[in-house]
């Protein structure tokens, strides 16, 4: 990689996540409620116009009219901008991490998968088949091309095997206790598995331990200030994704500790 070439990957990288992350919004209001992402177009909830395109600009339209419809004045959620940002910060900081490389497609696929799924979980205590499947199809494809052209079959076989034990582990946590952890947590992490596996056996690791660790903390602090109680449901769905998404920029020091030599 050569140092004129990254500031134009950074650039489309920042650029496609705000694109992806205005998408993704559009996913998340939709898919749950059985509704084509491809039509029709956006229309706000307030008045049912149709959004304009000057208005449906990622973060910049929603800033110029400062949270509100242009027709009817109704506030427009947060969650908007929000979504879009955070996309884009994540491409950006996948493609300072990883460069131009075969890797980079498929993390930045599987960071919009979790963006999506971590915003419906946390509206609707569900992980939708229809998310995790073409998030887990796109990842695999891309990964498989990757091996064939660099002919790293190992690193494949890791992932597919880290997938299978993370699928292994959460149905069995699911069949024990299935309102804990629900059917689209066990193929969210098959999904993990899968994805952190090819960059290696310690970022999977990594991420489960700090999914576990921010749900015990957070959970704990919501009980302790009289928030939540045992039968609170969780989003435990955010909690993997962010786990997954710090693991894949942590799991190389965190190799290091768990093997000081190597
Ligand atoms: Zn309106």
């Amino acid at each position: 990689m050569t140092s004129q070439v990254l500031p134009v990957l950074l650039v489309g990288c920042a650029l496609s996540g705000l694109a992806i992350g205005s998408f993704l919004n559009v996913v998340v209001y939709r898919v749950p409620a059985g509704l084509s992402v491809a039509r029709p177009r956006s229309a706000c909830p307030g008045c049912g116009q149709a959004i304009e395109p000057r208005d449906n600009i990622p973060v910049l339209s929603w800033l110029l009219l400062r949270g509100r419809c242009r027709g009817c004045r109704e506030p427009i959620s947060l969650r908007y901008p929000a979504l879009e940002a955070l996309t884009a910060v994540l491409f950006l900081a996948a493609a300072f991490r990883f460069g131009w490389s075969p890797t980079l497609p498929a993390v930045m696929v599987f960071f919009a998968g979790l963006v999506a799924l971590a915003a419906v979980d946390v509206e609707r205590y569900l992980l939708p088949k229809k998310i995790v499947y073409p998030t887990g199809a796109m990842v695999g494809a891309i990964l498989v091309i990757a091996t064939a052209v660099q002919g790293q079959w190992s690193r494949l076989a890791v992932a597919a095997a880290c997938g299978g034990v993370a699928f292994g582990l959460f149905f069995a946590l699911n069949y024990a206790n299935p309102a804990w952890l629900g059917f689209g947590d066990v193929r969210l992490a098959a999904v993990i598995g899968v994805m952190l596996g090819w960059l290696g056996v310690a970022y999977v690791l990594l991420a489960f331990l700090i999914a576990n660790l921010a749900g015990i903390v957070v959970m704990g602090a919501l009980m302790g200030a009289g928030k939540a109680g045992r039968k609170t449901k969780m989003p435990y769905g955010v909690f993997l994704a962010a786990g997954a998404v710090l693991a894949v920029f942590g799991g190389a020091a965190f190799g290091h500790l768990l093997h000081p030599g190597a």
